[in-house]
């Protein structure tokens, strides 16, 4: 473990800086749509701030300079071994009667492939893009015909710049983008006229009770709602044809329940409590850990008693979505598909 990593205090406590180590312009243009309307940071991270644009509703975090491929790794390490379940986002495209069936589909982000099986399985010509060396390799290994490209979706266009799919689809994807507009500029790269793309990303609109640890740059950069992603998706000339929230089930909700009650009890007495995701990152790719920090038995025991805790969580939930259902909270998230609208 890092000794800098260890120097954080508690990771749970936000870190308001109150000036920044980084030369950042008072008023940066939006990287969404461009425009310099943006009113005083909202928000201070380490060295980042988070701005609000006025004109189009994006919030978005400065400066951006996204993981390259090997830090994203070592971010990931627990997740490039398995295969994960289907997030939301890839069940709601497989369940969308606008969605067209059985044609060639490109996924941006594959990580293990979870998504490329499922829709291999429905019957689509899959292809895969994962920026993650051993992620990809994972996907190659575990999806059999399907293609996976071990590069960003920006070097797949330029390697392969013939290539196009009737769909390409980038689940929990575009938030990290330091430069979304460039992002969706190769989507349409890699899309035939008339094609299709289907997203989703964390509904900033979402219930939280706390902090999202995950949330936070340099894995996150980018904040979206639903105003600000059809803004975004329509001014580059897409049509709209399902755009969804996901409303707070009994999972989430036992999440924020359990969010809410967290006491800060653990990290008194574990004092090796391994520092959060959040602040992990803040690392350089050498010094992050790649494997959980040595137990000790005070550490095996306080995660014993959170599962514990989590798992009271899921009784109350139940208890609790009523109101829950009556406050119309919503999820995490925002799913979306469209087509491009060709001249
Ligand atoms: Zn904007």
């Amino acid at each position: 473990m890092a000794s800098s990593a260890r120097s954080h205090e508690s990771a749970f406590s936000l870190r308001i800086q109150k000036t920044a180590s980084l030369t950042i312009p008072l008023n940066p243009n939006c990287p969404a749509c461009g425009l310099n309307v943006v009113a005083g940071c909202l928000e201070s991270f380490y060295s980042y701030k988070l701005f609000g644009c006025s004109s189009c509703g994006l919030r978005f975090w400065d400066p951006r300079a996204m993981p390259d491929a090997k830090k994203t790794t070592r971010m990931f390490a627990a997740r490039n071994a398995r295969l994960l379940p289907l997030e939301p986002g890839h069940r709601f495209f497989l369940k969308d009667p606008n969605a067209p069936r059985t044609v060639s589909l490109l996924d941006v982000g594959c990580g293990t492939g979870n998504f490329l099986i499922a829709a291999w399985n429905a019957g689509y010509a899959v292809t895969g893009a994962e920026l993650d060396p051993e992620a990809a390799r994972f996907a190659s290994h575990l999806c059999g015909e399907a293609c996976v490209f071990p590069l960003s979706l920006e070097n797949v266009v330029e390697r392969y710049p013939g290539l196009r799919f009737d769909v390409v689809t980038f689940f929990e994807v575009l938030e990290h983008q330091a430069d979304p507009s460039h992002f969706l500029s190769c989507v349409v790269s890699v899309l035939r006229p008339g094609g299709f793309i289907a997203l989703s990303v964390p509904n900033r609109a979402r219930w939280l009770t706390g902090v999202d640890p995950i949330d936070y740059p340099p894995n996150h950069f980018l904040r979206w709602d639903l105003s600000s992603l059809r803004g975004f998706l329509e001014s580059r000339g897409f049509e709209i044809l399902s755009l969804r929230e996901q409303p707070a089930g009994i999972a989430y909700t036992a999440q924020m329940l359990n969010i809410a009650l967290r006491s800060g009890i653990s990290r008194a007495f574990v004092p090796d409590l391994p520092p959060s995701f959040r602040d992990e990152i803040q690392e350089t790719a050498t010094n992050m850990p790649s494997v959980p920090a040595a137990s000790s038995l005070r550490l095996r025991i306080i995660r014993i008693l959170a599962r514990a805790k989590f798992a009271v969580c899921f009784p109350l939930a139940l208890l609790a979505m009523p109101y829950v259902r009556w406050k119309g909270h919503k999820g995490a998230y925002l799913y979306c598909l469209a087509r491009r609208k060709d001249p």
